[in-house]
């Protein structure tokens, strides 16, 4: 049985042995909750998720479109893959660059 993370998402539909997975392992998630889309799954168990967001310029009363990329773990039992809209929740540092784990695909 997977263990409730408390964001109100679908648990997986498998289970995993992962011990970084929120779900089957014991890595607690707290603080943001992102949505965004993963532009690359090419590395082992992460993936990069793109969160466009817009910034406003005063001096033209309009607004910019930014975006920023997050690195974020991918745990085998959701497997996200590329242009998957993904909800992921900030853990702790899993390594440098990874802050983040995917808890949900989002379905279109
Ligand atoms: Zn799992």
């Amino acid at each position: 049985m997977a263990r409730d993370i408390g964001l109100g998402v679908r648990q997986p539909e498998e289970a995993c042995s992962d011990a970084n997975c929120p779900f089957h392992g014991s890595l607690p998630v707290r603080g943001q909750v992102i949505t965004g889309k993963v532009v690359s799954d090419r590395m082992m168990g992460t993936v990069v998720v793109e969160r466009d967001y817009l910034h406003y310029v005063g001096k033209y009363n309009r607004y910019e479109k930014r975006s920023s990329r997050i690195h974020a773990h991918n745990p085998p039992c959701i497997q996200a893959k590329n242009g998957d809209t993904v909800k992921i929740a900030e853990c702790r540092p899993l390594s440098k660059t990874t802050t983040f784990v995917v808890v949900e695909v989002q379905q279109s």
